[in-house]
């Protein structure tokens, strides 16, 4: 019974988060400026509450401005909005994790996150490199332990300054080695992981049901297929048969098709489009369900094969 009204699901801490929400990365190279910005105008138009963020994105600036306006033009209210920012690998130290998340804060002119999460489980040097190399290319990363991490997140949510905190791309270990902290205040509410119907995460996502984390699916329609981070080798999912077969039935499209088949499993999804149709296209999938056997034929489809590598 998901309605564009009621698409939210709990979260462990009592608050909520919406199951649909806006992805926001786009390469800084490749996009022009004020992109982002006109992007979360019109989804926050079009009906979308949750914006899907990073500092590591290099736009936050711009979802911190176009949040600002809505407000300012009545059409919102801030608690209205869920945005979730992202510690980068280079601040894992606990020292380093307050600073980082005001850092984000000063960026939005927000005065808090709905969500902040830790990027990756793993940590690179601290500095202003934001990806430090060595001499041969290679990546410099720092010995931290996640654990003060979290606990430097913990502080975050006790100071009011993130509502929520979880993490991203953490495996069944990492995340156990945080519920099993001792003296763990609050345990993570979400875990953001690659999620689509070409990599469908059975067994993490079991666990995390199990633990009630709600898993935040990313890259739900497989990614923009860039070759300089993309796995291009796994075929492009939005040509999948199966996936147009049953849109024709419904009158939508393979992305339509995929974003309904994670929302109607209880997976939050964050797609990414710049582009006012498809922003409004990827909204429109709570005006229909999709059958059991459905449900079925696209699990199937499960190929285990990650898009985004993340190889560092
Ligand atoms: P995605 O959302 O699966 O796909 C985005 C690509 O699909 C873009 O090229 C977009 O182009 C296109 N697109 C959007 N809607 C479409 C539609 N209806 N039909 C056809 N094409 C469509 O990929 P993603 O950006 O990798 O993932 C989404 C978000 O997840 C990111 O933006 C980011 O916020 C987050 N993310 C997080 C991590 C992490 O490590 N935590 C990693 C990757 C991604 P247009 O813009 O031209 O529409």
């Amino acid at each position: 019974n998901l309605t564009a009204e009621s698409h939210r699901i709990p979260l462990s801490d009592g608050n909520s988060i919406p199951l649909l929400g806006l992805g926001t990365y786009a390469d800084p190279q490749k996009t022009p400026k004020g992109s982002c910005l006109e992007a979360v105008k019109i989804a926050i138009d079009a009906g979308y509450r949750h914006i899907d963020g990073a500092f590591v994105y290099y736009n936050e600036h711009e979802v911190g401005q176009a949040i600002r306006e809505k407000i300012a033009e009545g059409k919102i209210k801030r608690e209205d909005i869920f945005y979730c920012g992202k510690l980068w690998n280079t601040c894992h130290p606990p020292e380093l994790v307050r600073p980082t998340l005001e850092k984000t804060l000063k960026i939005l002119q927000l005065d808090y996150v709905d969500l902040y999460i830790i990027e990756l489980p793993m940590a690179f040097k601290p500095g202003d490199a934001l990806y430090p190399k060595d001499e041969n290319g290679k990546f410099i990363y720092h010995e931290t332990d996640l654990c003060a991490t979290w606990e430097a997140m913990e502080a975050c949510k006790d100071a009011g300054l993130a509502k929520s905190i979880g993490v991203s791309n953490f495996n069944r270990r990492q995340l156990e080695m945080i519920m099993n902290k001792p003296g763990l205040k609050y345990k993570p509410v979400s875990n953001q992981v690659e999620c689509h119907p070409y990599f469908t995460q059975p067994k993490l996502l079991e666990f995390c049901r199990q633990h009630d984390i709600v898993i935040v699916g990313y890259s739900p329609l497989g990614t923009s297929r860039d070759e300089s981070w993309v796995n291009v080798s796994s075929p492009p999912l939005l040509k999948d048969p199966v996936l147009n077969t049953i849109g024709k039935k419904y009158n939508k499209t393979a992305a339509q098709i995929a974003l309904r088949f994670n929302v109607q499993r209880g997976v939050v999804v964050i797609p990414k489009s710049f582009n006012p149709q498809r922003i409004r296209e990827n909204f429109q999938i709570f005006d229909f369900s999709l059958t059991e056997k459905e449900m079925k034929e696209i699990e199937a489809l499960n190929k285990n094969v990650r898009y985004v590598e993340l190889l560092m």
